[in-house]
């Protein structure tokens, strides 16, 4: 009889726990820039503001590029500690890793950090993910345990329906924690340009997805427990063919690997001997642009302690870029992946709930600060060895 007993008020203890266990829901709006959020076209994250948590602008981790700092979102740490310095990068045995390649990106070698849904399944919570970079992952226990593969063009009230599915399955099987991610306002901000009708159009589309899927929750009796935050992986800044820093001819003479976001631009010299050189020639013609020694790369990028980041390291001044070099591939009216330091790489973050404070504005937060925030939403011991710090971001909390 007492071993019954001892059943059922375990079972009901459980029961309990996972009431009691809050809901969040992240939302990544690719490359939506700070100031998009104040062009009047965004009555919904307007009424985020006034009901929730919003902040001036979300820094990025440098480089301000999307599968760098999805990352450092979820995991908490910089891109050098993670892993993932670029979308497209090599290891020292010349294996590539690739946003493009499926394979690489379910690869979970390349990911040295801890994502949130790894966290929260050593803590029992259940996680899902309708896209983030690094939840595809081919090893179960690193993976969210439920996730959609990526797919570019994938209806947008498609992914609605699947996370208001999530959040309508049987209490034992529903996740708790759950990311959504659009690309809408990166791909049309690099085709159009950041002062485009067309960018303007996308803002309001993204902004009208957020009022349906608060009406969504609203209607399966959610609204008071889930927890919504939107946020971006980075802001956008305008290029041009003008303000163009003629790479090929700088590097002219030499035998080097270029790895160029048309922003931040990496350089390994096929010979040793020539390192000093071409940094010599890029220092000389310094001019639109910063050159580093990998070792000599700013503290405050944190993006040196990486044996993947190539010995020379180009960082364009805002808004010029190394155009020419990668026109054949890529034509663009607008880039990131620029310093993260300019207000136009950051981009936005608000927040609405009952575990978010009202009406509350902030400054600027910190993406590396979100996985901790995560783990103090739920009650939950993060990482050790992350960047990440609660006492930058938690008063944003009741
Ligand atoms: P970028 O502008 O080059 O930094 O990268 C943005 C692009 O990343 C998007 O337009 C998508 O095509 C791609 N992307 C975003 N999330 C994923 C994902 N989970 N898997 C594969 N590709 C992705
Ligand atoms: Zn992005
Ligand atoms: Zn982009």
């Amino acid at each position: 009889m007492k071993k019954y007993i001892a059943i059922i008020l375990f079972v009901l203890l459980g029961q309990i726990a996972v009431a009691q266990t809050p809901y969040v829901l992240l939302v990544s709006f690719d490359g939506f820039r700070w100031d998009y959020a104040n062009r009047g076209l965004t009555p919904n994250l307007d009424a985020i503001k006034k009901e929730g948590v919003s902040a001036l602008s979300f820094k990025p981790s440098f480089p301000s590029i999307t599968f760098p700092n999805h990352l450092s979102i979820i995991t908490g740490m910089y891109p050098q500690n993670h892993g993932i310095i670029s979308n497209y990068f090599k290891n020292c045995q010349n294996e590539i890793y690739s946003l493009s390649d499926t394979a690489a990106v379910r690869n979970p070698k390349w990911y040295q950090g801890e994502a949130f849904w790894e966290t929260a399944k050593r803590n029992n919570i259940k996680t899902a993910s309708y896209y983030w970079p690094g939840s595809e992952l081919t090893d179960t226990n690193r993976r969210p345990d439920y996730f959609k593969a990526y797919n570019h063009t994938e209806p947008h009230q498609k992914k609605i329906d699947g996370v208001i599915n999530w959040l309508t399955l049987p209490q034992s099987e529903r996740p708790h924690f759950i990311t959504l991610y659009f690309h809408d306002t990166d791909s049309q901000g690099h085709k159009f340009g950041t002062d485009s009708r067309e960018i303007d159009s996308t803002i309001a589309v993204m902004d009208s997805l957020i009022g349906v899927l608060r009406k969504r929750i609203e209607l399966i009796g959610m609204k008071d427990s889930v927890n919504l935050i939107i946020l971006s992986d980075h802001g956008m800044t305008n290029v041009s063919e003008k303000r163009d820093i003629d790479l090929k001819s700088l590097l002219d003479g030499f035998d080097c690997e270029v790895n160029s976001a048309m922003s931040l631009t990496m350089i390994k010299p096929r010979f040793d001997k020539d390192l000093p050189r071409i940094y010599d020639r890029l220092k000389k013609s310094e001019s639109h642009y910063k050159v580093y020694f990998r070792e000599e790369m700013p503290e405050y990028y944190h993006f040196s302690q990486n044996p993947y980041i190539f010995p020379i390291i180009l960082i364009p001044e805002l808004g010029w870029s190394f155009y020419s070099y990668r026109a054949g591939d890529h034509k663009s009216n607008a880039e990131h992946g620029f310093d993260n330091n300019q207000i136009d790489m950051h981009g936005i973050f608000f927040a609405v709930g009952n575990k978010f404070k009202n009406g509350y504005k902030t400054g600027t937060l910190s993406n590396v600060d979100v996985y901790p925030l995560l783990c103090e939403i739920f009650g939950i011991f993060p990482r050790k060895n992350i960047d990440g710090d609660i006492e930058r971001i938690k008063f944003i909390l009741k």
